[in-house]
């Protein structure tokens, strides 16, 4: 029985007292739920250590992740957080590769796999980030920018270590516009994505958590999570308000 996973990927939103209260929120709105679901939020780096202590004084049943780590180790790196600074906050996972990053930062996948080697080293578990453009679906081209990007990064790890990664696949196409992968599709992606790691890592895929990112709300979450290869989502817009997030949690 694989884990099943709702993430809250914040972006670049909320001030701190909004992110407070967003916390707050989900605190009361999960308080009574009976969820075997593990809930994470992705908070912005600067309300992790605010909001790592209100969920540990409250007992919350919620982890933290950060939305990216820096490449290099400590240093001379302006401006950078380090994957130790963000375990040391009480971060258990680190979204890596999100496709804003990839397309607005230049992040590769020499530096992805620099980054999951460093978030595992502190022992934490990387959320990978992998899907197509949309002129890449449009000329057939998903499955294999799909394999690419796994085995450009994932394929050099060891099996024990691939065994902490946890997949998001996210078709660009569906971030943040309203456009959401039909179940089908999503269902479709995530079986392949599961062959290609299993390819190379054998029975480690049969347990890698393959959770679906783009455009999920709580009117489309059920039928996507029912799907047998979809472990859950990595949630944008829908995971700033508290009653849409714990409503795609309470989809499974
Ligand atoms: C995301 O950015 O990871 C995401 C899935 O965003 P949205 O849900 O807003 O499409």
């Amino acid at each position: 029985m694989r884990r099943k996973i709702v993430a809250g990927n914040w972006k670049m939103n909320t001030l701190l007292p909004e992110g407070e209260l967003l916390v707050k929120q989900i605190e009361f709105l999960t308080k009574e739920l009976e969820t075997d679901v593990e809930i994470i939020i992705a908070p912005p780096f600067t309300h992790i250590a605010t909001l790592g202590k209100y969920i540990k004084d409250y007992e919350m049943n919620v982890s933290l992740a950060a939305q990216n780590c820096a490449d290099q180790e400590h240093g001379a790196y302006t401006g950078e957080v380090s994957a130790k600074m963000l375990h040391n906050l009480g971060c258990k996972y680190v979204i890596l590769g999100h496709s804003e990053r990839r397309e607005y930062y230049g992040e590769n996948s020499e530096s992805l796999y620099k980054k999951i080697n460093l978030v595992l080293n502190e022992g934490m578990s990387p959320i990978f980030c992998i899907g197509e453009r949309l002129e890449e679906r449009e000329s057939s081209r998903h499955f294999e920018v799909v394999s690419q990007q796994i085995k450009d990064v994932l394929y050099r790890l060891r099996g024990v270590e691939l065994a902490k990664v946890i997949v998001a696949y996210e078709p660009v196409w569906a971030i943040g516009t309203g456009k959401t992968a039909t179940a089908d599709q999503a269902d479709e992606m995530h079986a392949y994505i599961r062959r290609v790691i299993g390819d190379k890592f054998g029975d480690y895929s049969e347990n890698i958590p393959i959770l679906y990112g783009g455009s999920c709300k709580p009117s489309n979450a059920k039928e996507i999570f029912g799907k047998e290869d979809v472990d859950g989502g990595l949630i944008g817009g829908a995971s700033l308000v508290a009653q849409d997030f714990i409503g795609i949690i309470k989809s499974f």
